[in-house]
Order: C-alpha cells, then sequence, then structure tokens
C-alpha cells in the first residue's frame, strides 16, 4: 500500500523538474526573474543569466537556406549544406543581419 503511494510522489517530482517554464508553487514568496526576451521566467538570477547568455541571448544566428538547419558556427552550415543538400551552392544565411546572405564560395 504504502510503496504506491511512494512511487507517485517521486513521479510527481520528476515532472515539475522537467517544466522549466512553470515556476512551481512550492514557494510563492521566492523572487521571479522572468526573461525580457521570451516567456521564460527563472527562479533564480544566475538560472536567467545564464538563459540569457547562452539560451537567449544567443541564439544560433547562421541558418542553412534550403531547411530549418541553424546553428553558431557559419563553418556547420557550410558543412551541413556540402552533406545534406549536395549539388546546391554553398552559403550562411545569417539572420543577424537582417537576412543578408553571406556569399561563401
Ligand atoms: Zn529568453
Ligand atoms: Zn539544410
Amino acid at each position: 500500500m504504502s510503496l504506491i503511494f511512494y512511487s507517485n510522489k517521486v513521479e510527481d517530482s520528476v515532472w515539475f523538474q522537467r517544466r522549466p517554464r512553470r515556476v512551481s508553487q512550492s514557494d510563492p514568496s521566492a523572487p521571479k526573474y522572468p526573461c525580457s526576451n521570451c516567456q521564460s521566467v527563472f527562479s533564480r538570477k544566475h538560472n536567467l543569466q545564464y538563459h540569457l547568455k547562452f539560451e537567449c541571448g544567443q541564439m544560433p544566428r547562421f541558418n542553412c537556406p534550403y531547411c530549418t538547419y541553424r546553428t553558431r558556427h557559419s563553418s556547420n552550415v557550410r558543412a551541413h549544406v556540402r552533406k545534406i543538400h549536395p549539388g546546391l551552392q554553398v552559403y550562411v544565411v545569417d539572420i543577424a543581419k537582417c537576412c543578408k546572405t553571406e556569399f561563401i564560395s
């Protein structure tokens, strides 16, 4: 009897931890650090700073011109195009430059 109750409890705690955007109601007085660029909310300032630095503020800016592949390094896109889209022109879409394309032969 008590075994079943125990396993339910474990699943609950995992469920909460897998949803970083939903701040748990366990501590409503905890300070919240919402990201100003997206919907994410963090309970620790450090997590917000990490998010801004590596996730939100550092969006992968180099896009494959032929599919949705995106990466932080233009060389990755060139390697990707050669491998996934053989025969097509190899160039990189730099979304940080307002959709201008960067031609690399
Ligand atoms: Zn964000
Ligand atoms: Zn592609």
